[in-house]
């Protein structure tokens, strides 16, 4: 069924719905009240947006949102024909994979796996973060391993792993991509060989809600990316929706490819260490070879992540990026050091490598 037929047919209480032209539904947003549609939704690709509360992402999000549950939101976008991102560079990714699609991962987690981590983590609110922020990403607690979860999804938006931060300094490691917390949970499914730690390399944090702002071109074109979960909420919560994380310091070939599928124009915000100074050297270098512009925040001096930056100094340091030459002039030791000793070598196996589950 065509996601419009769905919506008129789903939302009898949706009043006003309206088509307009041939490729939008516009309907009353079921993220905030209101009386005149202001939500857009795509007839033509799995994306919606709302003009008013600028909630937006992954149609079946929307439907979601709507009172559908995960497995009939994502069986109606896929009966609608919206399920696969129209795009020639993913074609042509997907024939390089021998036919395989290297975003769709080999197992789809159930959605309800999810809902043992429902707790909004008391540390993150302490450590400033809304309860807004925290339910946009999805994060929870896990009360028997003591974890912060962050679910981890594909670029379709699919469940394909979750992600245990300690909620205490001391439980190591201290990050970890769950394997046996789930393939336990005998009721679910999940294979036992099943590699997450692969997944993780495909994906990109939020880039599952950032790809269709891109693709209908709604957000600014400059892709934000971070090494971390908390500072990429850290800058959504400073108002910038396009911003995705990399889960870990460095950049996978998969993942530059996808990000040369979502834009021209990434900005690293990588953190401010050694071990970020290094991710970004290594990332720029990635982007640049597939034709990205690249520029990278400007830290205010002795802060070492974004999440240790308030809201306006989050805004101050992407305002006044840097270029990459200019970056690599002031961290011209971890350059030279990184041309000389080999580190490119070893940054490439580590990025391409199969890890056993661990620390990141
Ligand atoms: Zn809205």
């Amino acid at each position: 069924m065509r996601i419009d037929s769905l919506i008129f047919t789903l939302a009898p209480q949706l009043k006003n719905t309206y088509t307009k032209g041939h490729n939008y539904v516009m309907v009353c947003c079921p993220f905030h009240q209101e009386r005149t549609p202001s939500c857009s939704v795509s007839t033509e690709k799995p994306v919606f947006f709302c003009h008013s509360c600028q909630e937006g992402g992954h149609t079946s999000r929307f439907l979601r949102q709507l009172g559908m549950g995960a497995e009939a939101a994502r069986e109606a976008v896929k009966g609608a024909g919206l399920d696969k991102p129209r795009n020639r560079i993913v074609d042509g990714l997907i024939a390089k994979y021998q036919g395989k699609n290297p975003y769709r991962g080999q197992f789809i987690l159930n959605e309800d796996l999810l809902d043992d981590y429902r707790l909004a983590p008391k540390s993150l609110i302490s450590a400033g973060f809304r309860k807004e922020t925290l339910r946009h990403f999805e994060v929870g607690f896990d009360q028997d391993n003591f974890r912060i979860t962050f679910p981890l999804r594909n670029v379709y938006g699919e469940l394909v792993g979750i992600s245990g931060r300690a909620a205490l300094d001391g439980i190591e490691p201290r990050y970890k991509i769950y394997r046996t917390e789930l393939t336990s949970r005998t009721d679910f499914g999940v294979p036992k060989e099943y590699d997450m730690e692969a997944v993780k390399s495909s994906l990109l944090w939020h880039g599952h809600l950032v790809y269709p702002l891109l693709y209908e071109e709604r957000a600014e074109e400059v892709l934000i990316l971070t090494e971390g979960f908390k500072a990429a909420m850290a800058i959504w919560q400073a108002g910038y929706q396009n911003v995705a994380a990399i889960v870990g310091a460095y950049l996978s070939d998969t993942q530059s490819e996808l990000i040369a599928n979502m834009t021209r124009h990434a900005c690293l915000f990588l953190d401010n260490n050694p071990a970020g100074w290094k991710g970004t050297y290594f990332a720029a270098n990635r982007l640049l070879k597939k034709g990205i512009k690249v520029v990278v925040a400007r830290y205010p001096d002795d802060r070492e992540q974004p999440d240790a930056l308030g809201p306006r100094e989050v805004q101050q340091a992407l305002r006044d990026h840097m270029n990459v030459s200019e970056w690599r002039q002031a961290h011209e030791r971890v350059v030279s050091e990184a041309a000389w000793k080999g580190f490119f070598r070893k940054a490439l196996r580590e990025a391409g490598q199969r890890r056993e589950e661990g620390a990141f």
